[in-house]
């Protein structure tokens, strides 16, 4: 049984990340997708709900679960013995640092945790949650970016009422 992670903040989730789940999903028996919980960052939605919106957006797909971490993602990849990561890569900022922290994990893990890049589709190269986050706090139309129960959600946090018929 191929068992693979994909830790992320999601805060909150998109379009962009929901490819990768149901990508990650169709290569492996088993995704784990892991909010990654930093204190440091601030966020503008907790935990639970972007879990719960990641539950939500994941229900079609049954080999999907959520969890949450607080630490370094090799840490619950110990914890669970699981040996591989998924990252979605995106236009050419990515590449970099994904590398980067692809090889400190591999080398920094006791099980040689490999991380496996799945190129972002085409239109979602140039969207990110901070992306998303910007045009929503201005009221713009962010359908086309994150599903619409999540556009609703950030439309309330940020002060706007319900736009849509
Ligand atoms: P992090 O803060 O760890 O980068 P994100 O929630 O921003 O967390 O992203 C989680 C993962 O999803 C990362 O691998 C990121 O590259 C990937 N990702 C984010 N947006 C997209 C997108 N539009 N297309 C493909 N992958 C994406």
């Amino acid at each position: 049984m191929k068992t693979a992670i994909y830790p992320g903040s999601f805060d909150p989730v998109t379009f962009g990340h929901i490819d990768i789940i149901r990508r990650g999903s169709e290569i492996f028996d088993r995704l784990i997708v892991v909010v990654m919980h930093n204190s440091t960052k601030q966020s503008l939605f907790d935990v639970e709900e972007r879990v719960k919106m990641l539950q939500r957006v994941s229900a079609e797909f049954p080999n999907v679960e959520i969890d949450v971490h607080d630490a370094l993602a090799i840490e619950y990849c110990r914890e669970k013995k699981v040996h591989t990561i998924v990252r979605g890569l995106r236009a050419i900022t990515d590449f970099e640092y994904e590398l980067q922290v692809a090889h400190v994990n591999r080398q920094m893990s006791e099980q040689n945790v490999d991380t496996v890049f799945l190129s972002s589709d085409l239109k979602y190269q140039y969207l990110s949650s901070s992306i998303a986050k910007e045009f929503a706090r201005y009221g713009s139309d962010i359908s086309k970016l994150v599903p619409d129960f999540v556009a609703d959600r950030m439309r309330e946090v940020y002060g706007f009422k319900e736009q849509r018929g």
